[in-house]
């Protein structure tokens, strides 16, 4: 909640570009150009009067930076401007936003309903954390609208999807979803890490909830871990703000700090990721030693239509299966010299991952061979290289595949 003075920010009117290079600065008597790094735990009073108005919230400072802190603020203020919400916490990782997302608002009794495609932690979450505590879930296939419908139920509070999805980037109807979640009387929360802020507004499109992994694109550049929450004042104020305080998922303001700093140049790295990546999907559509290609900038993209509709852009990530199982994509894998193997994504480095002996090696085979996760199946997420000596160093590891 943004108690803090960063709430009387006026770039909230400018495009995202500027927004992510202005949004929420709090410059200090030094006039510092870069946002100061706030590296305190707490905050000295000038009476005891003031730290007791500050307690009863009558004075709008801080008071420990499990609560917030000002370098924490700007990130959240920059991040709650650049999504269009009204408000929003940042957090320690993705699924700390996740978790706490998913778990504050609900008590035993409640029931969610989220698409199976998803991050394997989420699904984690959703699927074996939930129920110990009496919240019951159902998993559907997200593209199927009837599915959803079928699941709501009177007791049906939160719905929750990724799109694109993690790894197969199906791209899920977030408007009819949200309609089917508010007709239930039901939030709709979305994971809009593969899709970026540059490319999707989930808020702008019927959800109620945005959350993202900042460890992704918004740091870019692999240096530290971080989530975000993004939501309306009221859902902020009512379920995460007191959450958050009491049982501190927060975030360090140094990792807020490099975060903050990441956004200032996320436009023009998603950018470049996604043409990138749009070349990669082209080279690979017409290899001989690719089977499937799904990249959700191409016609051939199963929701092509969905797409146009809903994102500004592809995607920063292509999912390709390499032909002959994993023995086959592990010798390309093996064979790749610039695109490292890594479990992680939206990297100024590119970076390939096995989905189904990493990120999704807890599911049983025919869980994910309902996900479409093969032994073949490969993610790659462009980085910052030039495009010409990545499409060669693919094409090379194509031969020895
Ligand atoms: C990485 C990721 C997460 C989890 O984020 P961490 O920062 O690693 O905790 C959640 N959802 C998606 C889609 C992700 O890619």
């Amino acid at each position: 909640m943004s108690k803090s003075p960063a709430s009387a920010s006026p770039t909230a009117r400018y495009r995202p570009e500027t927004r992510l290079v202005h949004s929420g600065s709090l410059r200090s008597q030094y006039g510092e150009t870069s946002e100061a790094l706030f590296l305190t735990q707490g905050y000295v009073y000038d009476s005891a009067e003031q730290c007791e108005a500050r307690f009863k919230g009558e004075d709008p400072g801080y008071i420990y930076s499990r609560y917030s802190n000002p370098t924490i603020s700007m990130f959240e203020r920059r991040m709650i401007e650049l999504e269009g919400a009204e408000a929003g916490r940042s957090t320690a990782t993705g699924m700390a936003a996740v978790t706490t997302a998913i778990l504050a608002p609900l008590k035993a009794g409640d029931h969610v309903v989220a698409s199976k495609a998803m991050f394997g932690s989420c699904r984690y979450v959703v699927e074996d954390l939930l129920p110990r505590y009496g919240i019951a879930s159902t998993l559907v296939d997200g593209l199927d609208l009837d599915q959803w419908k079928r699941a709501m139920r009177p007791n049906t509070r939160s719905c929750f999807l990724e799109s694109p999805t993690n790894p197969t980037l199906d791209v899920l109807d977030i408007p009819s979803i949200a309609e089917i979640a508010h007709q239930g009387g039901a939030r709709l929360i979305v994971d809009n890490v593969f899709a970026t802020p540059i490319w999707q507004s989930p808020l702008a499109l019927g959800a109620d909830v945005v959350v993202y992994s900042a460890t992704k694109h918004i740091d870019g550049q692999g240096r530290c871990l971080g989530g975000v929450i993004l939501s309306s004042e009221a859902f902020i104020a009512e379920h995460i703000h007191n959450f958050m305080r009491q049982t501190g998922p927060s975030i360090s303001p140094f990792n807020a700090w490099v975060l903050l700093k990441g956004l200032e140049t996320l436009a023009v790295r998603v950018r470049a990721q996604t043409e990138t990546a749009a070349k990669v999907a082209d080279m690979l559509a017409t290899h001989p030693k690719i089977s499937r290609l799904l990249y959700p900038g191409r016609e051939d993209h199963p929701q092509a239509a969905l797409v146009k509709k809903q994102m500004r852009a592809g995607s920063t990530l292509v999912g390709f299966e390499v032909k002959g199982g994993k023995a086959g994509a592990f010798r390309f894998l093996n064979g790749l010299k610039i695109s490292r193997i890594s479990n992680n994504l939206g990297d100024s480095k590119s970076l390939v991952t096995h989905p189904a002996t990493t990120t999704h090696q807890r599911l049983a085979p025919e869980a994910r061979a309902e996900l479409g996760i093969s032994e073949g199946f490969v993610r790659f997420s462009a980085g910052l290289e030039h495009p010409d000596d990545l499409i060669e160093d693919l094409h090379a590891a194509l031969e020895r595949a």
